[in-house]
């Protein structure tokens, strides 16, 4: 359940009629629901009721400064790919030593960011990052905690796109090569070995991928245990899936209970990252028709809302479902639904039956809370759309709607044009 759903034929989120936000705020827009938010995130911490466990939001998903404070404010801790991200955790109010760092590629200003604010752990994904890390240490003359990111080499049936976990991914390192990893850690001067980490895609919809892993990471736990390498923190990533269209993928408590059972007795401090599994369902795009118009073999609905703005469609032919914001009659028409930009691939919907819309009428693009507006972008230098965050029977604009200041921001003509 979600906060999204419809009064006398109206949509409301939570206790607010979308269209009284759509009126004050202008569309597009990001509505995301206080309430389904911070349901997700405890239900999720609560599944694993009765384990150690960490639960670290991926920011990648969404890292609105309101969302984030909000999770961090419920005792979450974060999961973060970059300086930038944890900069906003800092903001938001994220203890660094909640904060975990993953990603292949830090930058020496990041990783030194990193280990001046004393976060929990960074996963390294190669050997080269090992040393560089163990290097950045020393020379701030601080101790790198770390975990290497094992790639399991597990098929976690997702999109091409955002599986990770298999052999031919960039993301980890095998369990030779980590084993290798964890000898040279042992002998580095800097380095602190306290975990082990993996992550095997995302949008995962059954626990045998999960379990699978576990399975792989548990050994090679065992095999650090007999070189006298103990590790305090297994972290399992993210990935959880959730329904967009007819998905059915396992309840957190589902999955925690699957976890755990394969965890056995194993002393270890569990890591969770979810992402998607916390926001996806919290958050909607909100868009006007614009146009419509019918083509010799297809219609199309022009929304004001476009692939920069949710890339998703697009870049992984995503199914988000699209509703009405204001139900009328119940005639259907088949349209692609499809924004402004001059690109083909420019679409929300393709061929879908939708409501009979007209000019000027509210569409609710569902599940768009995760990797929506963090993979927006200003394609087309079309502003970044406004966010919006309700609770009860209020709203608050948590994100400013960009103007064409911004737009240009820090760009400038250079001086030789005069000369
Ligand atoms: C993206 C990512 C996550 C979150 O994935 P979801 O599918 O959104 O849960 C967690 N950990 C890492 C390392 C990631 O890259």
């Amino acid at each position: 359940m979600h906060h999204f759903s419809y009064k006398d034929n109206e949509m409301y989120c939570e206790e607010v009629p979308i269209q009284v936000i759509a009126e004050k705020v202008g569309t597009p827009f990001y509505l995301y629901s206080h309430a389904t938010l911070k349901r997700h995130f405890l239900a999720f911490q609560h599944a694993f009721e009765g384990t150690q466990r960490l639960v670290c939001y991926s920011a990648k998903a969404n890292s609105n400064l309101a969302v984030m404070s909000l999770i961090a404010g419920l005792g979450g801790g974060l999961d973060i790919v970059s300086g930038g991200e944890l900069y906003r955790g800092l903001k938001a109010g994220f203890s660094p030593n909640k904060i975990v760092y993953s990603g292949v590629g830090k930058r020496l200003d990041e990783i030194d960011l990193a280990l001046e604010h004393g976060v929990l752990m960074l996963n390294v994904e190669s050997l080269e990052e090992l040393k560089a890390i163990d290097q950045r240490a020393g020379l701030l003359n601080k101790r790198a905690p770390i975990a290497i990111r094992v790639n399991p080499d597990v098929d976690s049936r997702t999109h091409p796109y955002i599986s990770t976990g298999l052999k031919k991914n960039k993301f980890g390192i095998n369990a030779e090569a980590a084993m290798e990893g964890y000898k040279l850690a042992r002998e580095m001067e800097h380095i602190d070995i306290v975990g082990i980490d993996c992550h095997i895609g995302s949008q995962i919809t059954r626990v045998q991928p999960f379990e699978d892993a576990l399975g792989s990471v548990k050994k090679l736990v065992n095999d650090l245990k007999e070189m006298r390498i103990d590790i305090k923190y297994l972290d399992m990533g993210g990935g959880l899936g959730i329904t967009y269209d007819d998905e059915s993928p396992p309840h957190p408590d589902e999955y925690a209970k699957a976890i755990v059972r394969s965890l056995k007795d194993a002393s270890l401090h569990l890591i969770l990252e979810p992402g998607r599994v916390i926001v996806g369902n919290a958050g909607i795009l909100v868009t006007r028709v614009l146009y419509r118009k019918s083509g010799d073999i297809k219609k199309f609905v022009i929304a004001d809302a476009a692939m920069n703005d949710l890339i998703r469609p697009t870049l992984y032919g995503a199914y988000h479902a699209i509703q009405p914001v204001v139900q009328s009659t119940g005639k259907t028409i088949v349209a692609d639904v499809v924004g402004p930009i001059c690109e083909t691939g420019d679409f929300l919907a393709v061929d879908r039956e939708i409501p009979d819309v007209k000019q000027g009428d509210l569409l609710a693009v569902m599940s768009a809370g995760a990797y929506g507006f963090t993979m927006s972008s200003n394609y087309c230098s079309r502003l970044k759309v406004a966010e919006v965050m309700v609770k009860d029977d209020g709203f608050h604009v948590v994100r400013d709607r960009q103007t064409y200041e911004d737009l240009m921001a820090g760009e400038s003509i250079p001086d030789f044009f005069d000369q």
